[in-house]
């Protein structure tokens, strides 16, 4: 555990170890292998206030600070990156947007069920044709008197299939690109709304992927957020905190694959000796952990950042950027310190190996990051 957390925090902190030990740990591979979402769990994380963490008590959030977040999201991916993708997308995107950006009544009419875990949200900004480059949208809200008719379709959408309520970026105007992008607020079951093919992925198995398919959904006007034209720079906003969560994720992955790594070195011989004492070994260890202190510092400075109102975009995409590709090259470490049983199912490292990828392509992969940070260096 962190020693330079509060007493409260090593709290939160382990009641979210605990539940993941207990509760997680057991079923990961039934999950990793099914694919199937693991609704109960996600239940309980709602019981527990984790699926609205830092959303305000009043409308059902528990009150967290955003080191409290990051520490839980840690907590849940060191044992299953999945549920820990699930609590951090739907904490941060579909209901960061609305608390962000929502006007009191849109707030007050979805966040209560979503801070509960009661419904469970999902944020649109991908497209087949437009990933890092968002902007390149083709989905497009065109007015019909007080409403608005969303044609298109989202690639990707993490609660794609199993959300209630969504947030959904479209033009409103194709000649105008971009700068016409808007968001909206559709809820499951509208007419002409459909969910399209459920994704079946190399990691992160049991967070569901899916398509969605717009025909002619009407949307009410009370269901845009904020001002027409205003979509893309609020999701570029969101995106800021989702980073955040992407990059406790990561810490959470490598910290799983140092443990099970201390563990089987010391327990594994080779040469009459653990392979611990091997100074191969130690230092692929050594590296591993020295390089989870650093994200999980930056990790930790950019949620701070966030909770006390200062500027976190450059933060969180250095925490997102560098956590993501350390984890990547611990989870690499670890299997190679596994040897053949890295390889095989039985042993967390692999499905650690698995999931770690989405680190660095989820939420603007590496290379987009480095364009934000470089970006921000140079004042453009
Ligand atoms: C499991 C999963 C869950 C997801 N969940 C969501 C979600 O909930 N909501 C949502 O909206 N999206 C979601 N996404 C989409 C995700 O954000 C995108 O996949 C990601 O942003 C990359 O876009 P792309 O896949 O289209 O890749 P592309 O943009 O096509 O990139 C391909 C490659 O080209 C590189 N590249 C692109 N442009 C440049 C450039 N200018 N300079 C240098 N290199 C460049 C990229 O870095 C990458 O290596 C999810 C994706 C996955 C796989």
């Amino acid at each position: 555990m962190d020693a330079s957390l509060t007493e409260g925090q090593k709290a939160v902190q382990k009641v979210a170890r605990d539940f993941a030990e207990k509760e997680m740990r057991p079923v990961v591979m039934k999950f990793d292998e099914s694919q199937e979402f693991p609704r109960e769990i996600i239940d309980t994380l709602g019981g527990l206030g984790f699926m609205g963490m830092t959303w305000p008590e009043e409308l059902g959030g528990a009150g967290l600070t955003d080191l409290e977040a990051v520490v839980i999201i840690e907590e849940l991916a060191r044992v299953d990156p999945s549920v820990a993708l699930t609590v951090a997308s739907h904490n941060s995107l579909c209901t960061g947007h609305l608390m962000l950006f929502g006007d009191e009544a849109q707030k007050r009419k979805y966040v209560p069920d979503l801070a509960s875990g009661k419904k469970l949200g999902a944020w649109a900004l991908t497209e087949p044709g437009s990933g890092s480059d968002s902007g390149g949208m083709k989905t497009i809200a065109v007015r019909d008197g007080e409403a608005w008719i969303l044609n298109g379709s989202k690639t990707f959408i993490t609660q794609g299939s199993v959300g209630s309520t969504y947030v959904v970026m479209a033009l409103t105007d194709r000649a105008q690109g971009k700068k016409s992008i808007s968001s909206f607020i559709l809820e499951r079951g509208v007419a002409g709304f459909t969910i399209g093919k459920k994704e079946n992925k190399l990691g992160m198995r049991c967070s569901d992927t899916a398509t969605l398919l717009f025909e002619n959904v009407r949307i009410p006007g009370e269901n845009l957020i904020g001002m027409p034209g205003e979509g893309f720079r609020q999701a570029l906003k969101v995106l800021d905190g989702g980073r955040i969560g992407i990059a406790a994720l990561s810490v959470g992955i490598a910290q799983g694959a140092l443990d099970a790594s201390l563990a089987y070195a010391k327990e594994r011989q080779q040469f009459g000796r653990p392979i611990a004492d091997f100074q191969a070994v130690q230092w692929k260890l050594a590296d591993m952990a020295t390089e989870i202190a650093a994200a999980r510092l930056l990790t930790q400075r950019a949620a701070s950042l966030k909770t006390s109102g200062e500027p976190y975009s450059l933060a969180a995409s250095q925490a997102k950027y560098f956590a993501s590709e350390a984890a990547v090259r611990a989870t690499g470490e670890a299997v190679q310190i596994h040897g053949g049983y890295g390889f095989i199912k039985e042993f967390p490292v692999e499905k650690l190996y698995r999931d770690v990828k989405l680190m660095t392509i989820g939420e603007g992969t590496s290379e987009v990051q480095k364009m934000i940070i470089a970006r921000n260096l140079l004042g453009d």
